[in-house]
């Protein structure tokens, strides 16, 4: 099912989400998280590809949203709220990406707050509160008004 003009359903969920709930798997799905992808797709102008479990060969299945049980990822990710999701911008270097969204993503908009630094060949945005307090003690870590998050 088709849930904007770039992508359909199931590359933002995964495979046992979509055979148990077929189309009502939108239901797992953010506004944000639909969105902000079409949102990045537009400012690109080349396709993102986010999951591929249902593409023959394709084995990505926990980058939108990931189930509560899930065994990839931290166990409060905000991918299990569908307001993280990790995506590859087809053909383009992901550090480039990188700096792009932080260089604009006021004008990506769609309240990403949050970007991992240090993915290979990936990208990962969110959308979450970050309190003031953090914000005075680890300064270095928001540029240009996006928290970066620093990836071990
Ligand atoms: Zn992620």
């Amino acid at each position: 099912m088709k849930i904007s003009n770039n992508f359909d359903l199931k590359e933002v969920v995964c495979k046992r989400i979509y055979t148990q709930y077929s189309e009502r798997s939108i239901w797992f799905v953010t506004p944000w998280m639909i969105n902000t992808l079409q949102s990045i797709r537009n400012y690109f102008g080349v396709p993102v590809e986010v999951n591929t479990w249902w593409k023959n060969g394709g084995n990505k299945q926990y980058r939108g949203h990931r189930p509560y049980d899930c065994p990839e990822g931290a166990p409060n990710s905000f991918h299990k709220m569908s307001l993280a999701v990790d995506f590859d911008v087809i053909g383009k270097d992901s550090i480039e990406v990188y700096n792009e969204i932080i260089k604009n993503h006021v004008k990506i908009g769609l309240d990403i707050t949050t970007i991992e630094s240090g993915t290979n060949g990936w990208n990962h945005v969110g959308n979450r509160n970050i309190d003031p307090g953090f914000r005075e003690k680890f300064d270095y870590r928001f540029k240009n008004g996006l928290f970066i998050i620093e990836r071990r």
